[in-house]
């Protein structure tokens, strides 16, 4: 292949796709334009020769960049492409790509709700749905990206512990099946679109949640969007057949009466509406109104880190719990008992990479905060009893 042809094939591949990674770029041109048509040197040839006009460059997508990403506030999402510092001039040079026009694919890739679609709106086929923009791949349940998180799920009723009921969902992700739809032969991974899933529960992602025609719930024919539903937690767990499964649980932002209105011609005629009283959805809703109120008594700012992660979708911030809900731990589901955390020093809290001492407030065990105070707000009034327990499990784990 002649130079100017390859030097072409590059920037046109490099305007369409947002998926080219810093760290293998040249074997991915080698891969997409055929490795008998250039060999690596003439593509580091190439490269270097258009790293003179304007670039922009793919961030590697590790722990260690979101946490250079979050100190800058950058934009956690989407195709992001920026220079790194960390590497030298000629490196860099062969990471930098052009790009004049915004890929597709990165239009296509929406969080939460799309414009023109209501709650309710119903869809003859997958081709339909794709179109619409609610849900673009035409097999996959769940549409989403391993660094970036998911956008939304289909449910078909193709998972046998999939367990649904309408505001809210148990989930099952994606592989180990015999065929699609299928029997469960083999174990499930927190990879791929379960890992897409599991992002958007840390980051807490809007997903959107469409229901086919094959669930008991479902639509009379067709597909019906339903709004959107976030993840509340996720679990490997073993499912009915003995094989782990990667489970989600979702609520939907609506109340069940809400949906149940909304809904409610497009049921099918042996329907039976839910009534539901004070259970397990309402404390759940009680929750997301708790950690809604310390995100906002902090502006989405990180107590520890003091950093807010911008995002075009938001602020992400995590209201965390000192002392861990639910058994063994137990602790009570009350702002006293919360953080205000960035993705990073939540999972990082949660995991025992330190602990904010009891009696000062001062972070213990990450080295370039060590010793400094925490934020906290007048507003919110820690209770030292949950440090103190958070504490004696990091003293445990450590
Ligand atoms: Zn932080």
């Amino acid at each position: 292949m002649e130079h100017k042809e390859i030097e072409s094939k590059i920037l046109e591949l490099m305007r369409r796709s947002a998926y080219l990674y810093e760290n293998n770029i040249i074997s991915e041109i080698q891969n997409k334009i055929g490795k008998h048509n250039a060999n690596p040197k003439k593509i580091k040839h190439i490269l270097l020769k258009l790293s003179d006009k304007k670039f922009i460059y793919k961030l590697k997508n590790s722990h260690e960049s979101q946490l250079n990403r979050s100190r800058r506030s950058q934009k956690m999402f989407g195709p992001e492409w920026r220079l790194n510092k960390n590497y030298s001039k000629e490196e860099a040079n062969l990471k930098i790509v052009e790009r004049k026009e915004s890929p597709k694919v990165k239009e296509d890739f929406i969080f939460g709700e799309i414009e023109g679609v209501k709650v309710g709106d119903l869809f003859t086929d997958r081709k339909e749905l794709a179109k619409a923009g609610i849900h673009k791949p035409p097999m996959h349940g769940i549409w989403g990206r391993e660094s970036e998180g998911a956008c939304s799920i289909v449910l078909s009723g193709g998972y046998e512990d999939d367990i649904d009921e309408i505001d809210f969902i148990y989930y099952t992700g994606a592989g180990g099946q015999n065929i699609p739809g299928g029997k469960q032969v083999k174990d499930q991974e927190f990879k791929k679109q379960n890992q897409a899933l599991k992002l958007s529960c840390d980051y807490s992602l809007p997903v959107r949640v469409t229901r086919g025609h094959q669930l008991l719930n479902g639509p009379r024919e067709g597909y019906r969007y339903d709004g959107l539903y976030n993840v509340e937690k996720y679990e490997r767990v073993k499912g009915k057949s003995g094989f782990f499964i990667c489970r989600f649980y979702m609520t939907s932002i609506s109340s069940i009466e809400n949906l149940q209105t909304t809904l409610v011609e497009t049921f099918k005629e042996d329907y039976v509406p839910v009534v539901r009283e004070d259970t397990v959805v309402s404390k759940i809703k009680r929750s997301v109104l708790n950690r809604e109120k310390i995100k906002k008594i902090y502006d989405h700012k990180c107590q520890v880190c003091n950093i807010s992660i911008n995002t075009p979708n938001g602020n992400i911030a995590i209201g965390a719990h000192i002392k861990a809900l639910g058994k063994p731990h137990n602790g009570p589901d009350t702002i006293d008992n919360m953080l205000c955390l960035c993705p990073n020093h939540h999972a990082q809290y949660d995991a025992f990479g330190f602990y904010i001492d009891p009696k000062t407030f001062k972070i213990v065990g990450l080295d370039e905060l060590n010793d400094k105070k925490i934020k906290i707000d007048k507003k919110h009034k820690i209770q030292r009893e949950f440090l103190e327990y958070h504490f004696v499990e990091f003293q445990k784990n450590n």
